[in-house]
């Protein structure tokens, strides 16, 4: 009796091993070049021109006037690169990090700069301003 060609290939591939990366019981593929994972923010190099709160569509970004820097919301991101090609400085880039799957939008690793950070910020400014 012949063998059904489908058949053949099913019976076959029981004893091969998997063609996919069994993740997460295995470490993670590695990642293309160019790949856009987490943004990464250099805020020592920001000089706060605000070109990515202006070319930003998911709202990631949020001026902080007091210290001229910004403040980044990830959970929004959209991974589209805008806020990296713009940014006059260099201060944005994307990283290789994709493990960012949470229950929690506002998870800190989602956060660049909470509200005690930012405080924290202005309060130095202001005593180098008195200086
Ligand atoms: S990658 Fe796109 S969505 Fe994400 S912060 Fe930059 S401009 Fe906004
Ligand atoms: S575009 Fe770059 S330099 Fe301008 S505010 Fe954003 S991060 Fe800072």
């Amino acid at each position: 009796m012949r063998v059904p060609p489908t058949l053949s290939a099913v019976l076959g591939n029981l004893f091969r091993k998997p063609a996919t990366n069994p993740f997460p019981e295995s470490e993670p593929v590695p990642v293309p070049e160019g790949f856009r994972g987490k943004l990464v923010y250099h805020v020592d190099k920001c000089v706060g021109c605000r070109l990515c709160v202006t070319v930003c569509p998911a709202g990631v970004f949020e001026y902080i006037p007091e210290v001229r820097k910004v403040t980044l919301w990830l959970g929004r991101c959209v991974f589209c690169k805008q806020c990296v090609d713009v940014c006059p400085v260099s201060a944005l880039e994307m990283s290789d990090e994709f493990l960012l799957a949470t229950y929690d939008k506002y998870d800190d690793n989602l956060r660049w700069f909470r509200e005690k950070e930012i405080e924290k910020m202005i309060e130095e400014k202001k005593k180098a301003q008195k200086k």
